[in-house]
């Protein structure tokens, strides 16, 4: 167990989930001067499904946390469908695809350079008074790959669950986060719950080829898309999205009968068996503070995968949770901000892929560049 610090308190801040959000925020926390624990279920270099696609803004707010990611330039942005495009180069320079887990180990270091501690641990309960947060941390479970070793504290396995005290606790842990539950602010599904077939999932797969774009490709199929993501010399990233009865058709057999074309190219390519899952994508939260608790990241809500900014958002909310720590209200009123944009644009599309009109993105986009080449300018900030 970790021994108590100042004040009575384990750490100024508890960020519990180290992925880029959480090790993002603690990045920020260290800047402002406060002592940071990070917790995470899993250890070692951890992976996501993720279509890895850092545009412009978000690889410049990667940049400006100091750390810099190895990728594969990423020029723009291209909608496809069999016999039609739309292509938009990044006005502002060329985004990066990066592997998770190299954004991982990006962040991670450099919290780490900082001096943010590291203890592997789930948060499985929380109370909390007028001056701090307790967190119940039980022993961690699957771990990532490798291992950081160095520096990560960990609650053995079998042994019992460990107190820790902070003085704030951010839930930077994810769409299906325990701490927007046990601080009361998860939203019910709403009628979304009844219908369990309109819920969206992601799956995500490596293959070893050469990519031969750099442009993040986009397929829409009649009913999932596909996000392709060049992310090495000779890596590409395959991300399909869809709902649940789509998906559950297996990702071989989906790209075969709704992606014809990327099919093909891939037909070659060894995939790297790293097939990984998430969703459903839809999560809402009521407010984004209770007491002395904030949520940021995907733990604060999150609409879908379909515009690729999961991480840029993130990484925005991150800062503004930390500067605005003291004040809750700031805090909504900065995540609103951060966020707006994200949630319109998203939402629309997301309502336009679920009409019988879907049809009619690609054909759009390719008919009308200059407003195809608004929403990828609006995308790369
Ligand atoms: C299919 C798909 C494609 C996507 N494509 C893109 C893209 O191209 N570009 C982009 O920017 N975004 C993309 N996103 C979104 C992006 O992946 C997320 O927005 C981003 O990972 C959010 O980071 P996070 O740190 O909030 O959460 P996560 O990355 O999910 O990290 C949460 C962490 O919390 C830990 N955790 C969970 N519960 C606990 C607990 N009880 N105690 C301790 N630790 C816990 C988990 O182990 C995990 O490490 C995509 C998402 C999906 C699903």
């Amino acid at each position: 167990m970790r021994s108590v610090r100042h004040g009575g308190l384990d750490a100024d801040v508890l960020v519990v989930g180290g992925g880029p959000v959480g090790l993002a925020a603690a990045i920020h926390a260290r800047a402002a001067g406060l002592d940071v624990l990070v917790t995470d279920r899993r250890t070692g270099t951890l992976d996501k499904a993720c279509g890895e696609g850092l545009f412009p803004g978000a690889l410049c707010a990667v940049q400006a946390l100091g750390a810099d990611p190895p990728g594969h330039p990423l020029a723009g942005i291209s909608y496809r469908a069999p016999g039609r495009h739309a292509d938009h180069r990044f006005a502002a320079g060329p985004g990066r695809g990066v592997r998770r887990t190299a954004l991982h180990e990006a962040l991670w270091k450099r919290a780490a350079d900082v001096g943010a501690s590291f203890l592997h641990g789930r948060v499985t309960g929380l109370r909390q008074d007028a001056t701090g947060v307790e967190a119940e941390v039980a022993p961690g479970g699957a771990d990532g790959t490798g291992a950081h070793g160095v520096g990560v504290d960990g609650v053995g396995a079998g042994r019992a669950p460990v107190t820790l005290r902070a003085g704030w606790v951010l839930g930077c842990d994810g769409l299906h986060s325990t701490v927007r539950r046990l601080a009361g602010l998860d939203v019910g599904t709403g009628p979304r719950a009844a219908r369990p077939a309109s819920h969206r999932y992601g799956l995500r797969r490596h293959f070893q080829v050469q990519p031969w774009t750099d442009l993040v490709e986009v397929h829409w199929s009649p009913h999932a898309e596909a996000y392709v993501t060049p992310v090495g010399a000779d890596t590409v990233g395959v991300a399909l999205l869809g709902p649940r009865a789509v998906l559950g058709t297996g990702f071989d057999a989906l790209l075969r009968a709704q992606f014809p074309e990327l099919s093909a190219r891939l037909a070659t390519a060894t995939d790297t068996g790293s097939l990984l899952g998430a969703g459903p994508l839809r999560q809402r939260s009521r407010r984004r503070s209770a007491g002395r608790v904030r949520l940021v990241g995907d733990a604060s809500g999150y609409v879908d995968a379909l515009t690729g900014e999961g991480v840029r958002v993130g990484l925005a909310q991150a800062d503004a949770a930390v500067r605005h720590l003291d004040d809750a209200d700031a805090y909504e009123r900065a995540w609103r901000t951060a966020t707006r944009d994200y949630r319109a644009l998203t939402t629309g599309l997301l309502a336009w892929a679920s009409s019988p009109a879907r049809r009619a993105i690609v054909p759009a986009a390719s008919r009308a560049p200059w407003l195809y080449g608004a929403v990828v300018e609006r995308l790369a900030r």
